[in-house]
């Protein structure tokens, strides 16, 4: 199963390739975890891709298909993969393509969280994210247990720079010329298929399920 999960930031990507990841046992690839997770260690790459990630941009395609590169070499991926945020731009959808091929890989389907934008900018502002798992939590859609600690691994959780309302405007606005183009692309090759994000999180898991004949 290779599947990319497309939507807006702030569409639940990231809560249903989590949900996914546990159904069908296969990886979880996200860039920009991949990027906050350099960010943090400090490394040459993490240096790079935080003034974009902080003023709301993407990082250079040449960074972004190089890491997506080397991820999808390794062994592991082989049991399949969930994208989550790649590709999110016509020159990394064609990347994707070539290394899928040099892979010997085939996507199974390309699945796109709808939401309106004026949704995302609340879902984003009240995102609260585990500083140890990841895990995605919302301060009123999808609050933790206890204020400040993550459900599942009792970390502690924190709010993403780039979740204010003003970076927020700025990734929307790439999102729609860059990304957006994505879903006729993809449209166009046969393995699109579009999920009403405004649903519940139960309810949008439930309909990925479906979508991917589960
Ligand atoms: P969201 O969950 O809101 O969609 P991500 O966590 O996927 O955001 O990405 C955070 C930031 O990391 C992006 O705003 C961008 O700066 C960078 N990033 C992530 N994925 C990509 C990508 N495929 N290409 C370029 N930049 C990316
Ligand atoms: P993305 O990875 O696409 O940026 P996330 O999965 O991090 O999105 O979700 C963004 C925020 O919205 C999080 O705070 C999450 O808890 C919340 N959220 C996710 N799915 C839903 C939903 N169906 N309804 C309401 N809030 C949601
Ligand atoms: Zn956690």
């Amino acid at each position: 199963m290779h599947i990319i999960l497309m939507g807006p930031p702030g569409a639940g990507k990231g809560t249903q390739a989590t949900n996914l990841v546990k159904r069908y046992g296969i990886l979880h690839i996200s860039t920009g975890d991949m990027f906050r997770e350099a960010v943090k260690e400090g490394t040459p790459l993490g240096k790079e891709a935080k003034s974009y990630m902080d003023a709301g941009k993407l990082v250079p395609d040449s960074v972004t298909i190089g890491i997506v590169r080397e991820r999808l070499s390794k062994p592991d991926c082989r049991k399949g993969f969930i994208l989550d945020g790649f590709p999110r731009t016509v020159e990394q959808a064609d990347a994707l393509g070539e290394i899928l091929k040099d892979n010997g890989l085939q996507l199974t389907a390309v699945l796109n969280i709808n939401v309106p934008t004026e949704d995302l900018i609340e879902r984003a502002v009240g995102r609260r994210i585990c500083k140890s798992c990841g895990h995605s939590f919302h301060v009123k859609f999808n609050p933790t247990k206890v204020e400040g600690v993550c459900d599942d691994c009792g970390g502690e959780t924190y709010q993403r720079a780039d979740d204010s309302a003003d970076t927020m405007k700025s990734r929307l606005s790439v999102y729609e010329s860059s990304t957006r183009p994505l879903i006729e692309y993809y449209r166009k090759a046969g393995v699109y298929k579009e999920i009403d994000g405004r649903q519940d999180i139960a309810k949008v898991e439930a309909d990925l399920s479906a979508a991917l004949g589960a």
